[in-house]
């Protein structure tokens, strides 16, 4: 395969300043460095510099030889890859990317967040699921977003999203805490010292905190450990560059560290339930309880792996729809000759894609969404169509939805598979935020996690250091349509919120003759995006399964696709895209218009992570609509 211009470590970098978010640096990850004695680990190479207006262009490649992380910060990437470096695995350098993470870009995940992760043990072949999802406190009725109480019918103060009835019982650290029990092997303690020196010491603002923290600036201020610690005393936003100091954080990471357990059962719990049902401001507050936490547990679920064009693709199950979807719009597609329709001048930032591309993948896409609106929703309550995602993606169903794709119309809205079950679509929701860690370790461990607090500093609730999730928003507000069908994605007590994260692994063939064995790892895929991820990670694997692209060209193409409307998605923020005059003399635009595509040419902010093994190597790509970097040995 040709992956073009390619970037990669010198075995002699040298060893220059401290790392800043945006900026080209080399930078060796030891304690003690020379400039010549250090091997160039976790070594930063381009990373594309400044994101200027949504985008980072010509980012190459990141070739290593036998581990690599991907995270969507470089401190964070920095941390975790020097994790790898000590012979730690990808389990452990998961811990610390997260301790890291939830400190220098706590809007979009953190231990008050939740998570999936798709984990792969080279040893066994085995992929196991780790659910971490927040879950609803057993005092959330199906009104509980809605109303105040039943005898006050009116929404939660300021909003559902920023009241205390957003909070779900946090899962990430539990998460962490099983699948380094049972695939760590760095102490648990020691996983947490970065990000405790960090916090202790401080760390500069990076640009995309500074924007979110000016975006959400008005309801931080009502929390008063947010505003504190995110405002200016006289209440403006702390800007790019300021140095964050945050001894709270410190504090409950060494908690975390001496026990786990102590963020659900001890004095950090407390905390947790006392700061939800803070009603600062006049936010309406959480119900949520102590013993809520302590009972929070890890749900262990069945990877769902499907085939594409001879690979095998797991994701998640619910009660993420990711996995659901993607496999759903990859089995329409296989009904395609997707390879003829590649994108046209292949540049380092995935070139032109194709109108028939765009326009195949969309309507997929719709389809799958249709389903997903309709039926997918936390198993552990509502059923699948058929007791099991194989309903919903089978040989023959498949077949059927892909039938209904026109190659000179687009479908607009796509209607649900019929299975003789009642559930209503649900409303959208809305959803922004969100993180994701892509790692392979030396040993070809494989993890990747989807973590996340919901929308962009979660419920604005701070506690410890950290923010609270609004994870809760993720259900149907409304229990049931118009028509009083009952919505799948209701809230119920002790339910977890349908997501859309998507956390993939793909493997190759299995060894010829030897059917029943995985074949080796290809690639380490997911993003944040909230109901948009689908369409990320579709591109994503499109881009380099059909396409032939490498991980980074495939990452920095252009998003696009479309949910289950006549909207199709053009990310306007990339390069090749003409905005001008609403996308009027851009081919690719023209092209669906003439379809009857109503294209949508806002920005997409997908913040995809990929690492992909080809063989030879491990090839990553970081998000060049974020400041993500990729990280790991010399090549
Ligand atoms: N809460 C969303 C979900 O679970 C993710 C939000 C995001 O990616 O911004 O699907």
């Amino acid at each position: 395969m040709n992956y073009g211009r390619v970037v990669r470590i010198s075995p002699l970098a040298k060893v220059t300043a401290p790392l800043t978010a945006g900026v080209l640096a080399l930078a060796g990850c030891g304690a003690e460095r020379t400039e010549t004695s250090v091997a160039p680990v976790c070594a930063v190479v381009a990373d594309g510099g400044p994101v200027v207006d949504g985008y980072r262009t010509d980012m190459a490649a990141v070739h290593t030889s036998s581990y690599s992380v991907v995270t969507a910060n470089p401190v964070a990437t920095r941390a975790a890859c020097a994790v790898l470096r000590d012979g730690g695995t990808a389990a452990d350098a998961l811990v610390t990317a997260q301790a890291v993470l939830g400190l220098v870009e706590p809007q979009s995940s953190g231990v008050g967040g939740g998570g999936f992760l798709l984990y792969y043990d080279a040893a066994t072949g085995a992929v196991q699921a780790y659910d971490g999802r927040e879950t609803a406190p057993a005092a959330a009725t199906e009104n509980y977003l809605r109303w105040v109480s039943d005898t006050d019918r009116t929404e939660p103060k300021p909003d559902a999203r920023a009241s205390g009835r957003s909070i779900g019982v946090p899962g990430i650290v539990a998460l962490l805490a099983e699948v380094h029990g049972e695939h760590g092997r760095t102490g648990w303690r020691e996983l947490f010292d970065p990000a405790v020196q960090l916090a202790d010491d401080g760390f500069d603002i990076s640009p995309r905190l500074a924007g979110a923290v000016a975006a959400a600036a008005a309801h931080l201020a009502v929390d008063p450990q947010a505003a504190d610690y995110f405002l200016e005393a006289d209440g403006t936003p702390k800007p790019a560059g300021t140095r964050l100091v945050n001894p709270a954080y410190a504090k409950t990471l060494g908690a975390i560290a001496s026990d786990p357990t102590s963020f659900y059962t001890g004095a950090i719990a407390g905390d947790i339930v006392a700061a939800a049902a803070d009603t600062s401001g006049g936010r309406t507050p959480s119900q949520m309880t102590v013993e809520d936490l302590s009972a929070y547990t890890v749900k262990r679920r069945a990877p769902l792996c499907t085939g594409y064009r001879g690979r095998e693709v797991c994701g998640m199950p619910p009660p993420s729809s990711g996995g659901i979807a993607v496999a759903a719009t990859l089995g329409v597609l296989e009904h395609f000759a997707m390879a003829d329709h590649k994108p046209t001048d292949i540049d380092l930032n995935g070139g032109r894609p194709s109108v028939m591309g765009v326009h195949l993948i969309s309507e997929a896409e719709r389809l799958a969404y249709a389903d997903r609106d309709r039926y997918v929703a936390d198993t552990d309550f509502v059923a699948l169509p058929g007791g099991s995602p194989q309903t919903l993606l089978g040989t023959d169903y498949l077949a059927g939805r892909a039938a209904l794709i026109s190659p000179q119309h687009t479908m607009g809205t796509a209607k649900p598979g019929e299975f003789g079950t009642s559930s209503a679509p649900a409303p959208a929701v809305p959803e922004h935020g969100t993180s994701h860690v892509s790692i392979v370790d030396a040993e070809g461990n494989a993890a990747s996690l989807t973590t996340t607090v919901e929308s962009p500093f979660g419920s604005f609730h701070m506690v410890g250091g950290f923010i609270l999730n609004n994870q809760l928003t993720d259900f149907s507000a409304e229990p049931a349509g118009p028509d009083g069908v009952v919505i799948a994605n209701r809230v119920q007590p002790g339910k977890r919120p349908r997501s859309t994260m998507a956390p993939t692994l793909v493997f190759d063939q299995a060894p010829a003759g030897q059917p029943q064995h995985r074949g080796p790892l290809y690639a380490v895929v997911g993003s944040p995006g909230g109901s948009v991820i689908i369409q990320f990670v579709v591109k994503t694997l499109v881009g380099m399964l059909d396409w032939g692209l490498d991980p980074q060209q495939a990452v920095s193409m252009v998003d696009f696709g479309a949910a289950n409307t006549p909207e199709t998605n053009v990310g306007g923020e990339h390069p090749v895209i003409d905005t001008t005059d609403d996308g009027d003399h851009d081919p690719l635009v023209q092209g669906l218009r003439a379809l009857g595509h109503q294209v949508d040419l806002a920005p997409q902010s997908s913040g995809l992570s990929v690492v992909v093994d080809d063989g030879d190597g491990l090839v990553g790509g970081a998000d060049p609509r974020r400041e993500g970097t990729v990280m790991g040995d010399a090549k």
